[in-house]
């Protein structure tokens, strides 16, 4: 049997200097075993005048220079300025480029620059774009952890006999691939809504024919995406480290302390992505739990004997008290009464992810637009 090539990482960044260092970046988290194929500023688009520049783009990247479009990953600079006009003038062309060959992307840009940026990139997230923080330390093993994460869904979604890929939703795909079936409801929640990630696939949904081919070229960014940027970010089926400790009652610094998080490693997420961060299923924890019969995670640890550990402190209000969500924005732990949900752009089966009601008052009439 032949060997399928390595899926190649193709770097977009229009300045030189931060060109050679995103590049050493991606090749010391990659462990060079993955080509990183910059996209040089003297590479002529194929095609003539008439074509859109996404398409020339797009059948520029398969071509032999690059590797004849088996990408695993596009990573592209938000801001491109400086590229020639009859080039890929915008990270907006990338992405349609990247979309178009069914490529995964993810775009990268300066950290957070205060609230209404950071409630901007939020919003983003809920239309399936994957955006980095390139000043981040973790930037490169961002990247490689998102490249592994597509490539392990797309080896995952290969193993599926073609007849239950046809009639198969893809909430069952995914809950599949993660081998939790008992989540498909709640994993279709969050697919709910036209700003979805899935909606790039409905083109391919024929009523009568679905284009099976096209379908599974694509499927593995389109759950990607939603996966990423919806359901492991939105609490709710899975936490992260600062709303898996509000959820638990501990505070998320005794949650740091060694050994607290390994108690409750029985529920940690590994699947698809998990080098990118850190989340538990959150019905895994309930189990643990409610088998240990411990109403909150604090009692459990002290049972396993962590002693001494603070209960989670909500981040608003004058007197200490628990927190159990959390806030979307601060991304710091918050009680019922001192947040919002139901935020439009949140996902549907999100209901631990909340907004502080302090960022809500202040940037209500901005919070519901898109
Ligand atoms: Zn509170």
């Amino acid at each position: 049997m032949q060997r399928k090539p390595t899926k190649a990482v193709v770097l977009f960044e229009d300045d030189p200097t931060l060109l050679r260092t995103r590049k050493a970046q991606l090749e010391k988290a990659f462990g060079k075993v993955v080509p990183i194929t910059p996209f040089e500023s003297n590479v002529l688009l194929a095609g003539g005048p008439d074509v859109p520049l996404e398409q020339k783009l797009a059948s520029t990247l398969e071509s032999a220079r690059f590797h004849h479009g088996v990408i695993g990953l596009i990573v592209c600079d938000m801001a491109l300025e400086r590229y020639g006009a009859s080039q890929a003038t915008s990270s907006t062309v990338v992405s349609a480029a990247a979309e178009a060959l069914g490529v995964p992307i993810c775009l990268y840009e300066a950290g957070d620059k205060g609230p209404l940026f950071s409630l901007d990139r939020r919003r983003k997230w809920g239309k399936g774009l994957i955006i980095v923080d390139e000043n981040s330390e973790s930037f490169g093993r961002e990247c490689a952890g998102l490249y592994h994460g597509f490539c392990h869904i797309e080896r995952e979604l290969a193993k599926i006999p073609a007849k239950d890929f046809a009639k198969s939703m893809p909430a069952e795909i995914l809950a599949r691939i993660l081998e939790k079936p008992e989540e498909t409801d709640r994993i279709a929640l969050y697919g709910a809504g036209e700003q979805s990630p899935l909606s790039e696939l409905l083109p391919y949904y024929d009523a009568r024919r679905r284009n099976i081919l096209e379908l599974r070229k694509r499927f593995h960014r389109a759950l990607g995406n939603w996966l990423y940027t919806s359901i492991l970010r939105f609490p709710g089926i899975a936490v992260n480290e600062i709303a898996a400790a509000s959820y638990l009652n501990i505070s998320r610094k005794d949650f740091d302390r060694p050994g607290v998080q390994s108690i409750f490693s029985k529920a940690a997420y590994r699947g698809p992505f998990f080098e990118c961060g850190r989340w538990w299923w959150r019905r895994g924890l309930d189990a643990m739990l409610a088998a240990a019969r411990c109403r909150t995670g604090l009692e459990y640890a002290g049972k396993r004997g962590m002693k001494g550990l603070k209960p989670s402190a909500c981040s608003e209000g004058s007197r200490p008290h628990a927190a159990g969500y959390y806030c979307m924005i601060t991304e710091a732990p918050v009680c019922e009464e001192h947040s919002r949900g139901g935020i439009s752009w949140f996902p549907g089966g999100a209901d631990l992810a909340r907004v502080s009601r302090r960022q809500y008052e202040k940037m209500g009439p901005f919070m519901g637009l898109y």
